[in-house]
Protein backbone atom coordinates (compact mmCIF):
# COMPACT_ATOMS: atom_id res chain seq x y z
CA UNK A 1 0.00 0.00 0.00
CA UNK A 2 2.51 2.25 1.04
CA UNK A 3 4.89 1.73 -1.96
CA UNK A 4 1.89 2.03 -4.36
CA UNK A 5 0.41 5.29 -2.47
CA UNK A 6 4.14 7.06 -2.94
CA UNK A 7 4.91 5.79 -7.07
CA UNK A 8 1.15 7.38 -7.50
CA UNK A 9 -0.09 9.81 -5.81
CA UNK A 10 3.05 11.27 -3.86
CA UNK A 11 4.08 14.97 -5.45
CA UNK A 12 7.95 15.75 -6.20
CA UNK A 13 7.54 18.86 -4.08
CA UNK A 14 4.68 20.64 -2.64
CA UNK A 15 4.16 24.59 -2.36
CA UNK A 16 1.69 26.61 -1.02
CA UNK A 17 1.13 28.47 -4.57
CA UNK A 18 2.17 28.41 -8.42
CA UNK A 19 3.99 31.84 -7.48
CA UNK A 20 6.45 30.30 -4.71
CA UNK A 21 7.60 28.51 -7.71
CA UNK A 22 10.90 30.27 -9.02
CA UNK A 23 13.35 30.23 -12.15
CA UNK A 24 15.97 29.22 -9.67
CA UNK A 25 14.16 26.24 -7.94
CA UNK A 26 13.31 24.95 -11.43
CA UNK A 27 16.98 25.71 -13.26
CA UNK A 28 18.58 23.66 -9.68
CA UNK A 29 16.14 20.82 -10.78
CA UNK A 30 17.67 21.10 -14.86
CA UNK A 31 14.02 21.71 -15.63
CA UNK A 32 13.17 23.26 -19.01
CA UNK A 33 9.34 23.42 -19.09
CA UNK A 34 6.59 23.70 -17.27
CA UNK A 35 3.48 22.00 -17.81
CA UNK A 36 0.68 23.62 -15.48
CA UNK A 37 -2.64 23.09 -14.00
CA UNK A 38 -5.61 25.78 -14.71
CA UNK A 39 -8.54 25.88 -12.34
CA UNK A 40 -7.55 26.02 -9.14
CA UNK A 41 -4.03 26.28 -9.95
CA UNK A 42 -3.20 29.46 -11.25
CA UNK A 43 -6.82 31.21 -10.64
CA UNK A 44 -10.08 29.81 -8.78
CA UNK A 45 -12.23 27.89 -10.74
CA UNK A 46 -14.66 30.29 -11.67
CA UNK A 47 -12.32 32.91 -12.68
CA UNK A 48 -12.32 33.13 -16.47
CA UNK A 49 -9.39 35.49 -16.80
CA UNK A 50 -5.85 35.72 -16.35
CA UNK A 51 -4.53 38.06 -13.69
CA UNK A 52 -1.38 39.89 -13.59
CA UNK A 53 0.57 37.88 -11.12
CA UNK A 54 -0.05 34.71 -13.33
CA UNK A 55 1.17 36.89 -16.35
CA UNK A 56 4.00 38.30 -15.20
CA UNK A 57 5.06 34.68 -13.55
CA UNK A 58 4.84 33.22 -16.84
CA UNK A 59 6.53 36.22 -18.28
CA UNK A 60 9.83 35.88 -15.81
CA UNK A 61 9.91 31.86 -16.68
CA UNK A 62 9.63 32.13 -20.24
CA UNK A 63 11.95 34.94 -20.40
CA UNK A 64 14.25 32.92 -18.62
CA UNK A 65 14.41 29.92 -20.79
CA UNK A 66 11.28 27.60 -19.40
CA UNK A 67 8.66 27.03 -21.22
CA UNK A 68 5.04 27.13 -19.73
CA UNK A 69 2.02 25.25 -21.46
CA UNK A 70 -1.41 24.90 -19.70
CA UNK A 71 -2.86 21.59 -19.23
CA UNK A 72 -6.27 21.73 -18.27
CA UNK A 73 -9.36 19.06 -18.13
CA UNK A 74 -11.37 22.19 -18.43
CA UNK A 75 -12.96 22.37 -21.53
CA UNK A 76 -11.95 24.31 -24.99
CA UNK A 77 -14.15 27.51 -23.92
CA UNK A 78 -12.99 27.75 -20.57
CA UNK A 79 -9.11 27.49 -21.39
CA UNK A 80 -9.02 29.18 -24.59
CA UNK A 81 -10.92 32.47 -23.05
CA UNK A 82 -8.10 32.02 -20.55
CA UNK A 83 -5.12 31.61 -22.92
CA UNK A 84 -5.41 32.97 -25.77
CA UNK A 85 -5.80 36.74 -25.35
CA UNK A 86 -2.33 36.45 -23.92
CA UNK A 87 -0.98 33.99 -26.02
CA UNK A 88 -0.61 31.44 -23.82
CA UNK A 89 0.14 27.51 -24.89
CA UNK A 90 -2.43 25.13 -24.13
CA UNK A 91 -3.80 21.49 -24.06
CA UNK A 92 -7.52 21.68 -23.05
CA UNK A 93 -9.95 18.83 -22.26
CA UNK A 94 -6.97 17.01 -21.31
CA UNK A 95 -8.77 14.36 -19.20
CA UNK A 96 -5.70 14.08 -16.78
CA UNK A 97 -4.49 11.36 -15.39
CA UNK A 98 -4.99 9.87 -18.81
CA UNK A 99 -1.08 9.75 -20.06
CA UNK A 100 -1.94 10.79 -23.94
CA UNK A 101 -2.05 14.88 -23.62
CA UNK A 102 1.17 14.58 -20.72
CA UNK A 103 3.08 12.69 -23.92
CA UNK A 104 1.39 15.58 -26.43
CA UNK A 105 2.45 18.02 -23.99
CA UNK A 106 6.10 16.77 -24.24
CA UNK A 107 5.84 16.97 -27.70
CA UNK A 108 4.40 20.48 -27.86
CA UNK A 109 7.11 21.26 -25.38
CA UNK A 110 10.05 19.90 -27.52
CA UNK A 111 11.43 18.85 -23.90
CA UNK A 112 12.20 15.33 -22.77
CA UNK A 113 9.91 13.64 -19.19
CA UNK A 114 13.19 14.78 -17.20
CA UNK A 115 13.09 18.42 -18.55
CA UNK A 116 9.40 18.83 -17.65
CA UNK A 117 7.32 19.27 -14.45
CA UNK A 118 3.96 19.42 -13.89
CA UNK A 119 2.01 22.00 -11.31
CA UNK A 120 -0.94 21.54 -10.28
CA UNK A 121 -3.77 21.28 -7.33
CA UNK A 122 -5.14 17.74 -7.04
CA UNK A 123 -3.68 14.64 -6.85
CA UNK A 124 -6.01 12.78 -8.45
CA UNK A 125 -5.51 14.07 -12.10
CA UNK A 126 -2.26 16.72 -12.05
CA UNK A 127 -0.12 14.53 -9.47
CA UNK A 128 -1.41 10.67 -10.42
CA UNK A 129 -1.10 11.45 -14.45
CA UNK A 130 2.37 12.97 -14.24
CA UNK A 131 3.71 9.92 -12.12
CA UNK A 132 2.25 7.87 -14.28
CA UNK A 133 4.14 9.46 -17.42
CA UNK A 134 7.10 9.54 -15.04
CA UNK A 135 7.50 13.55 -14.97
CA UNK A 136 7.63 15.16 -11.64
CA UNK A 137 5.64 17.42 -10.07
CA UNK A 138 4.69 19.91 -8.03
CA UNK A 139 1.44 20.20 -6.00
CA UNK A 140 -0.09 23.14 -5.21
CA UNK A 141 -2.75 24.62 -2.31
CA UNK A 142 -5.84 24.75 -4.07
CA UNK A 143 -6.93 28.43 -4.61
CA UNK A 144 -10.40 27.98 -3.89
CA UNK A 145 -11.65 25.54 -1.71
CA UNK A 146 -14.96 25.18 -2.75
CA UNK A 147 -14.61 23.51 -6.29
CA UNK A 148 -16.75 22.40 -9.00
CA UNK A 149 -18.92 19.56 -8.70
CA UNK A 150 -17.10 17.16 -11.12
CA UNK A 151 -13.71 17.50 -8.33
CA UNK A 152 -15.79 16.11 -5.83
CA UNK A 153 -15.26 12.98 -5.56
CA UNK A 154 -11.49 13.57 -6.43
CA UNK A 155 -11.24 15.70 -3.27
CA UNK A 156 -12.61 13.08 -1.24
CA UNK A 157 -10.29 10.39 -1.81
CA UNK A 158 -7.76 12.78 -1.60
CA UNK A 159 -8.42 13.99 1.75
CA UNK A 160 -8.29 10.19 2.41
CA UNK A 161 -4.69 9.88 0.93
CA UNK A 162 -3.33 13.08 2.25
CA UNK A 163 -4.40 12.03 5.95
CA UNK A 164 -2.70 8.90 4.42
CA UNK A 165 0.44 10.22 3.70
CA UNK A 166 0.22 12.76 6.49
CA UNK A 167 -0.29 9.92 8.79
CA UNK A 168 3.27 8.33 7.79
CA UNK A 169 4.80 11.63 7.51
CA UNK A 170 5.27 11.43 3.67
CA UNK A 171 4.23 15.17 3.46
CA UNK A 172 3.71 17.73 5.84
CA UNK A 173 1.62 20.45 5.20
CA UNK A 174 1.11 22.11 8.14
CA UNK A 175 4.87 22.41 8.38
CA UNK A 176 4.45 23.74 4.68
CA UNK A 177 2.36 26.47 5.94
CA UNK A 178 5.29 27.88 7.62
CA UNK A 179 7.04 29.03 4.58
CA UNK A 180 4.17 31.18 3.37
MG1 LIG B 1 -7.06 22.06 -10.77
Amino acid sequence: MKKLIEKYFLPSEYVNRFSDITVEMLKNKNKKAVMIDLDNTMVAFDDPNANDEVLDWIKNLEENGIEVLILSNGNRNRVEKFAVPHDLKFIHSARKPLMKNFHLGLRMLNVTKKEVVMVGDQLMTDVLGANRVRVDSILVLPIKDKDGYATFLNRRMERIVMKWMDNKDLINWRGNSDNV
